[in-house]
């Protein structure tokens, strides 16, 4: 749950591509049917309406992204056929030294959207790319790959961004990230918000709350036409995760937030899922079958950081206690409880434990730290749709921090709106205990952190000394520098989300020495 109702006190809750032709889609599920490809490559509009993209990189690789839809908001605009798009990848801006260069098929299955796995590139290094269909020529993007894991790495800078509404604000915090100097993007969830149109906001949502298919592609695209947006994309590879909003507030695996029945409601992940996947720079790793997508995996900056990329939504068990912020009832104490499930969980020890990387980020959603919202030391007050609802879950991952002491790690949270620092520790109801880690929460990108929340949150300060730092006021964005000596998160925050000319500044910045978990202020 993020904190989005008004009167949140109030307890309540809603709770490979050269091959073309018959063959070249076989074994993937979503992608079943037979189309003719398409000679004419004549379109209504400009088909490559929603720009480009790039994510998951590699030192060898990186995954890019486009779709054809020269009527986005509707459907897309193409015909029911396969295209052939062309791509190409040059050492240049303006495409003149092309070192590599193909053909892959846009199909109807997928949103006429292609993921284009390009490899036998040099690591640590700027790419530019561009797309081509008939006489349509997209943007050019700009990509980075991956440092190499054979050579010492000395620097890594990336941002951390989350949770998007569109209807809340404009994407200030996009413009400004464009300008930063950064390696990689890295998105932890609510890319897009499943709700209906809502008055008061500067835009609006382009349909009632999504469920088919067809809703989610909409929506996705109505995101996606964002120049902002956009431009951070075409800027720097992106590695993405979701969160809730990307199928329904607060579901948990296969359980809806309310009013579906189960059924109704594994027939919408797979559509979310889907959609997702068609408008995301995804690897093919990650192509959905049916209501199942596997998003968690891994990414290695050679010696000096490795991303542990989580989903802690698809596996988890229900919440507990009926969802909600209020006081704790046992089951948020159930040992069989997970946020992850235990594939994943055994994944992410096991990454850990074999990690050379100075710098181990868990790139993940939800507050990860307790936090008592509640002043008085008599009772407690706890977010039950974050890691405070799954205590169990939470101390099996920090046990195996303190006991198996992998480097340096450090935890990356979005989903709450608003900007935080914790020290993460072993124990967190003996303030003495062992500091085991660090947690940065970044703020949203737009959506809403209610104002008449702030003053509650800070009177809880006091009582939860393992917290460094508060802020819900801005939205904006975290950067991260990264060197072998020392990690710093700047908090760069907008002066508006409803003025276009929105200034940016850093409203806050912390420092964590290498082998010094926790996080001190810069
Ligand atoms: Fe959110
Ligand atoms: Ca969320």
């Amino acid at each position: 749950m993020e904190l989005i109702d008004s009167d949140l006190l109030s307890n309540r809750c809603k709770r490979r591509n050269f091959l073309l032709g018959a063959g070249f889609f076989t074994g993937l599920a979503v992608t079943s049917q037979w189309h003719p490809v398409s000679a004419k490559s004549r379109f209504s509009n400009y088909p490559f309406s929603l720009g480009v993209a790039s994510g998951d990189p590699l030192p060898d690789g990186v995954v890019l992204w486009t779709r054809l839809a020269p009527d986005p908001l509707y459907g897309g605009g193409m015909p029911l056929r396969n295209f052939v798009v062309q791509w190409r990848v040059a050492v240049d801006e303006k495409m003149k030294k092309v070192v590599r260069r193909g053909k892959t098929l846009a199909s109807p299955d997928l949103a006429h959207s292609v993921h284009v796995d390009v490899r036998g590139l040099e690591p640590d290094r700027w790419y530019w790319y561009q797309f081509q269909v008939g006489n349509e020529v997209s943007a050019i993007g700009r990509t980075r790959t991956a440092g190499s894991l054979f050579n010492s790495i000395k620097k890594l800078n990336f941002a951390f961004v989350s949770c998007q509404d569109w209807q809340n604000g404009y994407y200030t915090a996009y413009q400004h990230l464009v300008d930063e100097e950064l390696d990689l993007v890295v998105h932890l969830g609510d890319y897009i918000y499943e709700y209906g149109p809502e008055s008061g906001g500067p835009r609006q949502h382009n349909s009632p709350e999504i469920v088919t298919l067809n809703d989610y592609r909409n929506r996705h695209a109505l995101y996606k036409t964002d120049k902002n947006l956009q431009a951070a994309h075409a800027a720097f590879p992106w590695i993405v995760t979701w969160d809730d909003h990307e199928v329904e507030n607060n579901y948990a695996n296969l359980i809806p937030e309310e009013n579906q029945s189960q059924q109704a409601f594994v027939t919408r992940r797979a559509n979310a899922y889907q959609a997702y996947y068609e408008h995301m720079p995804l690897r093919r790793s990650s192509l959905p079958s049916g209501p199942n997508m596997q998003l968690y995996r891994r990414f290695t900056y050679g010696n000096l950081a490795e991303f542990n990329v989580l989903d802690t939504r698809q596996y988890r068990t229900d919440q507990p206690c009926d969802d909600g912020l209020k006081p704790r009832c046992s089951q948020a104490f159930d040992v069989n409880a997970t946020m992850t499930g235990q594939e994943q969980q055994q994944w992410l020890f096991d990454g850990l434990d074999k990690s050379r990387s100075r710098w181990n980020v868990i790139a993940q959603q939800t507050m990860l730290a307790q936090y008592d919202f509640n002043p008085s030391p008599d009772a407690g007050l706890f977010n039950l749709d974050q890691w405070d609802g799954y205590v169990a879950a939470r101390n099996r991952l920090l046990s195996f921090l303190n006991q198996r002491q992998p480097s340096n790690p450090v935890v990356i949270t979005g989903d709450i709106h608003s900007s935080w620092v914790h020290d993460l520790k072993v124990d967190f109801t003996k303030p003495a205990s062992a500091i085991v880690g660090t947690e940065f929460v970044g703020t949203s990108v737009t959506s809403d952190f209610p104002t008449n929340f702030i003053a509650p949150v800070q009177a809880a300060l006091g009582s939860n000394p393992h917290t460094k730092f508060f802020d819900g006021a801005f939205r904006g964005y975290v950067r991260c520098n990264l060197t072998p000596e020392r990690w710093q998160s700047d908090y760069r925050v907008v002066s508006s989300i409803v003025d276009l000319n929105a200034s940016v500044s850093t409203l806050a910045s912390f420092v964590v020495e290498n082998g010094q978990p926790g996080a001190q202020r810069a």
